[in-house]
């Protein structure tokens, strides 16, 4: 793999290959191709566009140099790419998984994976002894997400780490909140980093695409032999435009980022807001943590109100975000978890989780921060 000696916001826009060999053109083609010539029956670089595809091994490309791994995957989705991590289970195995998770993981791992015979505990990460208490002799992996979504939970990753060597478990990663620019958790030791890019990576809410990447060469070979039985490959099309999208990626994250916490300080010091949860806070609860293995807050914060009554009056009253779920987007998208994010997840325990009806999520966009503020306390009332 070429580039590896670059610093990220030059990986960003070079990628693995930053030109199309056959042309000399300033970006690789979207090769629109299901199948590959073999010449005189023999078969070339490529065969067949599920097994291998220039437009999606750009991107594949990219995130195995973002993340510091040997190789990358690309998925028709985010929910693919961790279907197929947790492919590398079998029937028998016992996985841990935090319990403040994305809601569509929380479906995958409690409503498809004892299907197939794997047993879950849902355990809070945030607590060490939690975890290690947990395991079993069948235990054979950690699934993470940290910060976790939406209430902002901090995993000790170094101490995930620790635990899984110390006991041969596989470590995941969902770092779909902090993207490989913020955190890089191969570099920790984690074994596969997963990757929603439908949102930070594609960046402009056009997209679904998922991406994997691990440092290992051994779960490299396993994950490749799943996503081309599996079939779920991300298109060529997608490709192009999430290849495009991370080409942007630093300086759409670091303005959000900064609008993000312009946006968690008003709305802390607002009558309207019983509470704020965002990593960037001086008084967030594990901000030490979070900083000692990510360099930035990212840009979603949650927060709740104080009265029920106040989120209709809310979503009624803004005008510039997109009240839906995701996040991401150079578009800034509220997100009302109870009913939109976490529908999935059942209400005693979503209550105890924290997810409260009153909860909100702002995934902050590029727009003007100023008009965002006057937008939503025109709403907060
Ligand atoms: C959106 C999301 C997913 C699922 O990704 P899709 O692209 O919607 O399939 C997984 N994890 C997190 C943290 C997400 O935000």
């Amino acid at each position: 793999m070429s580039h590896q000696k670059y610093r990220p916001a030059t990986l960003l826009v070079h990628q693995g290959k930053d030109r199309d060999s056959a042309t000399g053109a300033s970006t690789v083609p979207i090769y629109q191709a299901s199948t590959y010539h073999h010449e005189a029956g023999v078969s070339g670089e490529y065969d067949y566009a599920r097994s291998g595809n220039p437009s999606r091994e750009q991107v594949e490309e990219a995130i195995a140099l973002l993340e510091g791994g040997v190789r990358g995957f690309a998925y028709a989705s985010g929910m693919t790419a961790i279907g197929s991590t947790l492919a590398l289970l079998k029937s028998g195995d016992h996985l841990i998984a935090s319990s403040d998770l994305y809601g569509g993981s929380w479906r995958f791992i409690t409503g498809v994976l004892p299907q197939q015979g794997i047993s879950f505990s849902l355990v809070d990460t945030t607590d060490v002894d939690a975890v290690k208490a947990a395991i079993t002799p069948q235990t054979k992996a950690l699934f993470l997400e940290t910060p976790s979504n939406p209430m902002f939970q901090i995993t000790d990753l170094r101490a995930m780490v620790q635990i899984a060597k110390e006991n041969g478990l596989l470590s995941m990663l969902d770092n779909t909140f902090m993207t490989p620019l913020l955190q890089r958790p191969l570099d920790l030791g984690i074994d596969v980093t997963i990757h929603s890019a439908t949102k930070f990576l594609g960046g402009h809410s056009d997209i679904l695409a998922g991406l994997v990447a691990t440092a290992d060469a051994g779960l490299a070979k396993r994950l490749k032999y799943f996503q081309n039985a599996f079939g779920a490959v991300l298109a060529p099309f997608d490709s192009f435009l999430l290849s495009r999208g991370i080409k942007t990626l630093k300086v759409r994250m670091e303005t959000a980022q900064t609008s993000a916490q312009t946006l968690a300080e008003r709305l802390t010091a607002h009558p309207a807001v019983a509470r704020v949860w965002f990593p960037g806070l001086d008084d967030f609860p594990g901000r030490e943590l979070h900083f000692s293995q990510a360099s930035g807050a990212g840009a979603v914060l949650s927060f709740e109100l104080k009265e029920e009554s106040q989120v209709k009056r809310l979503l009624e009253g803004v005008k510039l975000p997109i009240i839906a779920p995701s996040l991401g987007g150079v578009e800034t998208i509220l997100t009302h978890c109870w009913s939109m994010s976490h529908a999935a997840i059942p209400a005693e325990d979503k209550l105890r989780q924290g997810i409260s009806k009153k909860l909100l999520r702002i995934s902050v966009g590029i727009e003007d921060v100023e008009d965002l503020w006057e937008d939503l306390a025109a709403g907060l009332v």
